[in-house]
């Protein structure tokens, strides 16, 4: 069987060779994942709980060990990947202990022309679940739909990125590991993009994506052939909002922070600040100033994709030449494997900087008039994942998060939606489409079931043609008058 290499982004050493996973593979995987799902399905709520808190427990207690694979696969820093994992265990413990609550059979009002039925609603689970994951964070982000899909009652079948393949496998046999009654309901099959493309086509019941809006394309088209329904979690030119009297001592630091930490490949990211023109230039310097004493290796690591590299480049350059002024860094600053942060002052609205992801540590910081600029530059781009808003007071933070098209706005903070699992996770427009986490990351993944259960005959049964037509005229009547009136 064809394998490929991991390699180390900062050294290039090979880290780990793992199998090319071609159609049969994926099948083979996909058949065991359902026979798999229904012993998993038939567990009551309390067993799946159990199991999937023994794997969170388990996996705390490794964190070091994930961690290592991690760090050693991206490049990023060892403190890093050991944040990103306490954040999937935050997760994994919510889906595991919210799942019954929001998944399990509920009574719903009837209405008044159902009065004679009892409703109920309740969820089940899809049956496998497909999931595709990308390198940046290739824990916290697959375990994003891993976790909610397994609480959901479902088996998974993970095809993570070819760049983190060994975390992917360290994912299925710590799951093995921890439980061992069920280990054969996660599942990874390693490979690359060709891989992610046969697990599209191969029959799973629902397929979650995460990685660019291009490759979300070709798989939203494979999809579409045989109707498999998809959940797209793509990339974000995250905006951040700073008024007039924000405190910017503490926009700064999140600034910096949001812009370069994972060496700004991170899906809702900062790339874009908006700062009222009264604060522009004290912001620069402030940013300007946190970002300079960042240390490769200790704050950022290498650049993850060697290929980014060059995008990164383009968007800086094509700033420059354009008018924007870069007073940290510039094109100097691409060292491969590195890049070193960047900072560009008033960049035109039209440049690549200001319109595509750049997936870099470069952040663009421009001038407004007033915050409704802000908000009418924020939304204007065809990304809407994630922004952030500083303001003299939270409340009329508050009150610009909700002018904001993105999927989530953190106030005074940069992604502090990331850690809240309650809270769904998910963009429109080139960010995809969907959400994961909270309690629309479980329905993501489970059907509605609806059911009426009959009480008493009605004094009119609409569904029967035994009813006396003069009686149905009358009942149907009747609920037009209401209608009309209230
Ligand atoms: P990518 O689109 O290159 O690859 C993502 C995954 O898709 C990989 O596993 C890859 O092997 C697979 N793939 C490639 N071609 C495929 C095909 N034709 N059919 C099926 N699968 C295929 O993305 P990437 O470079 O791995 O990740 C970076 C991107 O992910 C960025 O755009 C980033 O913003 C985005 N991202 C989004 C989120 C989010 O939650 N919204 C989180 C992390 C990353």
């Amino acid at each position: 069987m064809a394998t490929f290499s991991v390699r180390s982004p900062a050294t290039g050493d090979v880290l780990g060779e793992h199998p090319v996973g071609g159609p049969e593979e994926v099948a083979d995987a996909v058949v065991r994942g359902r026979g798999a799902a229904a012993d998993w399905a038939a567990l009551d709520w309390a067993g799946r709980r159990t199991r999937l808190l023994a794997w969170k427990r388990s996996l705390a207690r490794r964190m070091d060990e994930l961690a290592d694979v991690v760090s050693a696969e991206t490049g990023k820093p060892a403190h890093d990947a050991r944040a990103e994992v306490l954040l999937a265990l935050v997760h994994l413990d919510w889906a595991a202990r919210n799942a019954r609550s929001v998944l399990r059979v509920r009574r719903v009002p009837s209405g008044l022309l159902s009065a004679h039925q009892r409703s109920f609603l309740g969820y089940r689970p899809l049956g496998v679940v497909g999931v595709i994951g990308p390198w940046n964070y290739p824990v916290y982000t697959p375990m994003g739909s891993i976790g909610y899909a397994l609480a959901a009652g479902n088996a998974v079948v993970h095809k993570p990125s070819e760049l983190t393949a060994g975390t992917g496998v360290f994912l299925a046999s710590s799951f093995a590991d921890a439980v061992p009654d069920c280990a054969g309901l996660l599942r990874t099959v390693t490979g690359p993009g060709s891989t992610g493309r046969a697990l599209a086509e191969g029959g799973v019941d629902k397929l979650a994506f995460t990685g660019s809006p291009g490759t979300a394309r070709q798989v939203a088209e494979v999809c579409a052939r045989s109707l498999t329904p998809l959940l797209a979690e793509c990339g974000g030119k995250d905006a951040v909002l700073v008024g007039a009297d924000a405190d910017l001592e503490e926009a700064a630091e999140a600034i910096a922070w949001g812009a370069m930490a994972n060496a700004g490949q991170t899906c809702a990211g900062v790339e874009r600040v908006y700062a009222v023109e009264s604060v522009h230039k004290r912001l620069c310097e402030l940013v300007v100033e946190r970002t300079r004493s960042l240390a490769a290796g200790q704050h950022y690591g290498p650049m993850t994709l060697p290929t980014q590299l060059g995008v990164v480049e383009r968007h800086m350059k094509e700033a420059l030449s354009s008018g924007a002024r870069a007073p940290l860094g510039g094109p100097e600053s691409v060292a491969a494997p590195f890049v070193h942060p960047v900072v560009l002052v008033d960049v035109p609205e039209d440049s690549p900087a200001m319109t595509e992801e750049t997936f870099g540590p470069v952040v663009a910081i421009n001038r407004v008039r007033d915050l409704d600029e802000a908000v009418e530059r924020a939304n204007a781009s065809p990304y809407a994942l994630g922004s952030a808003v500083f303001t003299g007071s939270r409340a009329a933070g508050l009150a610009v998060a909700q002018r904001l098209n993105s999927g989530a706005v953190s106030v005074g903070s940069v992604l502090g939606f990331a850690a809240v699992p309650s809270l769904p996770f998910g963009g429109t427009g080139e960010s995809g489409f969907g959400r994961i986490h909270g309690a629309e990351g479980l329905r993501a993944f489970a059907v509605p079931r609806s059911v009426t259960v009959k009480r008493f005959a009605p004094y009119a049964d609409l569904t029967s043609f035994a009813t006396a037509p003069d009686r149905a005229a009358r009942a149907v009547e009747l609920g037009r008058r209401l209608h009309a009136r209230f």
